[in-house]
């Protein structure tokens, strides 16, 4: 480079670096989870919900439509013959989006070694957090939402390719 000129690429990793903390920051603060839930575990997963527990105080708000949620908690038993609605509300969700397993029937089918019932959730959707018990209790699910954040929290928006593209 001429030493006439100026270097307006030096300061963009700061600068990259700055927007994935803010992102993350923005992201793992408002967690809008799905308002679904399968079976048993789903009464666990309204407990945590409600006033004991205070969801709202983390930014854990439930949503009604798959299009304004960024989290789907799987709570309970999942059927093959229900695979493929679960599958669709996955696909509806927009990006970025994180899956929570919620007991021992979504993490491996549980109890329910049956030809009716999937056996693990992650045979359909990529799933970020597994959540063990049957069922876990309402601190157990707030647990793994915090993890959860933290998780958001490490991840980087801007990869090595897309600083490249923009460079
Ligand atoms: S893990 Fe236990 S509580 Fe949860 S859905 Fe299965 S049987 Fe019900």
């Amino acid at each position: 480079m001429a030493r006439h000129q100026v270097d307006y690429t030096q300061g963009l990793p700061v600068a990259l670096s700055t927007v994935d903390k803010l992102l993350n920051w923005g992201r793992s603060n408002s967690l809008w989870p799905l308002t679904y839930g399968l079976a048993c575990c789903a009464i666990e997963m309204m407990a945590t919900g409600g006033s004991r527990f205070d969801f709202d105080r983390f930014g854990i708000i439930f949503r009604a439509s798959p299009r304004q949620s960024d989290v789907m908690i799987i709570a309970g038993t999942l059927t093959k013959k229900h695979a493929e609605f679960t599958r669709r509300l996955y696909d509806q969700m927009p990006e970025p989006k994180w899956v929570v397993s919620m007991g021992s029937c979504a993490n491996t089918g549980g109890m329910f070694n049956t030809y009716a019932t999937v056996q693990g959730v992650d045979r359909i959707i990529p799933v970020d957090i597994y959540l063990p018990g049957c069922a876990p209790r309402p601190e157990t699910l707030q647990y793994a939402m915090m993890v959860l954040q933290q998780k958001i929290r490490k991840q980087r928006a801007f990869t090595p390719e897309t600083k490249k593209r923009l460079l």
